[in-house]
């Protein structure tokens, strides 16, 4: 289990890929907390993101930025 920073996704990088309104936080059973690029806001706790798919984005609900998980983060 580690904390994972996210990377921000320009709305013009979309490309039509599913967002993720992560406005009421998700907590999974086992995983990552998973910490907003811009603002430090904690999107979820406990998720096995690494794991999920990852041409997903996440939409931060405290600042709004979209986020993608970052390439680097397997584990
Ligand atoms: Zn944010």
């Amino acid at each position: 289990m580690a904390m994972l920073v996210l990377s921000v996704v320009e709305e013009a990088d979309v490309n039509g890929r599913e967002i993720l309104s992560t406005g009421i936080s998700m907590v999974g059973l086992g995983g990552d907390d998973v910490v907003c690029g811009r603002c430090g806001r904690e999107m979820m706790s406990q998720v096995p993101i690494r794991t999920m798919q990852a041409t997903l984005l996440y939409r931060c609900e405290g600042c709004g930025a979209l986020n993608e998980v970052p390439p680097d983060a397997e584990s």
